[in-house]
């Protein structure tokens, strides 16, 4: 993603993607794709003009709304199940080259009032947001004060894509609702903005297991029990996320992709990492049971990008896309890889 970054911001373009720079834009687009600009511009597949494709009978293809539509109907959601993409066509947007970000570390003690006006300012925010609030640790790294580093944090992490004067102002009320142990706040490149989480994330470096769930609400009861989780966080590396969704996404056809209905409001991350090992039962235990407890405020549904080990199979991708769906992924999945050679995915089988 940091290429594509890169390339489009010579011309002061941006694609709606992610936000780790490391992060590959196959998976991610075929899966979905959610970023800042989701708000705005919906998800990374609702940019996707047309793919290049080899499919299971080797046969390159191109999918667009007008060759192939079936195929790229599924490629938009049903991950890698139809074959090799090797190339994507992207609608870019103007954007930047400097982003307002809004991140200061509140400490833990003010999550009750982060929380609660995070979810208040979200409501009627400009679309322009991309937000989360990350429950995290001061990471013990020398770029943040010595005496602040492994104290636990609550920060409403905003990055405005319109005009920086306009996100430093709207954010200010959220800046100062409790004294923040440190404030990252400021204008920001985009592709610095797209690159702050890298070294957080490093690859190989850390053992993950991520994984998501979509919220019904944001009620004061949910905000309160997602506070009561993060207090008993097993890893300094591990960052739970509340991301509002909506906006442009939710204008679009629940059918017209295979990415299912649009009526989520709410993301809810645990993006576990530990380092040793040795560690790794006690922190996925962690996150299965934490996740296990939150379905009785979630909607069923889920992000199929941040799926644990998959371990569900079939199940996990239905609640990905729903049963309407899955049932017409599973006939085209039938059409063009009968056999199933695309099975080291989140795998639909076809239908019979
Ligand atoms: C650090 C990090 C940050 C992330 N941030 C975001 C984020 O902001 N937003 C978001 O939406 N997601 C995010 N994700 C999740 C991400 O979307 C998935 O991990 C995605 O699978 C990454 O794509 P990849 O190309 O690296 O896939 P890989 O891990 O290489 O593959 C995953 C699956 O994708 C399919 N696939 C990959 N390449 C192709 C291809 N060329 N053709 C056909 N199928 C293919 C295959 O089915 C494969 O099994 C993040 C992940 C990480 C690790």
């Amino acid at each position: 993603m940091g290429e594509l970054d890169r390339e489009t911001q010579v011309f002061g373009l941006a694609v709606p993607a992610g936000v780790v720079s490391t992060t590959g834009i196959a998976g991610l687009t075929l899966g979905g794709g959610t970023g800042y600009q989701t708000r705005k511009r919906g998800l990374t597949i609702d940019n996707l003009l047309s793919v290049d494709i080899v499919t299971a009978d080797g046969q390159a293809r191109v999918a667009s709304k007008e060759v192939n539509s079936d195929l790229f109907w599924a490629v938009r959601g049903g991950g890698g199940n139809f074959g090799v993409v090797t190339s994507f066509e992207y609608r870019a947007f103007p954007l930047g080259p400097k982003v307002w970000l809004c991140a200061p570390f509140h400490p833990f003690e003010a999550s009750r009032q982060v929380l609660r006006a995070f979810r208040d300012f979200m409501r009627d925010a400009p679309q322009e947001f991309g937000a989360a609030v990350l429950f995290w640790t001061v990471p013990s790294d020398p770029f943040f004060p010595k005496e602040h580093q492994g104290k636990p944090v609550v920060i409403p992490q905003l990055v405005y894509t319109g005009a920086v004067e306009d996100g430093e102002r709207l954010t200010k009320p959220l800046r100062t609702l409790a004294t923040p142990l440190v404030d990252l706040s400021g204008a920001y490149l985009w592709t610095e903005m797209q690159s702050m989480f890298d070294p957080f994330v490093p690859k190989k470096l850390l053992q993950y297991y991520w994984k998501n769930l979509y919220l019904t609400s944001a009620e004061n009861d949910v905000l309160d029990y997602l506070t009561q989780i993060a207090a008993t966080l097993p890893s300094k590396h591990t960052y739970l996320v509340l991301q509002p969704l909506a906006g442009a996404m939710s204008n679009i056809a629940a059918d017209a992709s295979a990415f299912g209905p649009r009526d989520m409001n709410y993301m809810f991350e645990f993006d576990s990492m530990w380092s040793d090992p040795a560690d790794a039962e006690k922190n996925i235990a962690w996150t299965r049971q934490k996740w296990a407890d939150l379905q009785r405020y979630s909607t069923g549904r889920l992000y199929i990008n941040f799926p644990g080990f998959g371990e569900e199979g079939e199940r996990l991708v239905r609640s990905a896309v729903g049963n309407a769906s899955y049932e017409r992924l599973a006939k085209i999945k039938a059409k063009y890889d009968p056999d199933n050679l695309f099975r080291l995915n989140q795998n639909i089988k076809p239908a019979r």
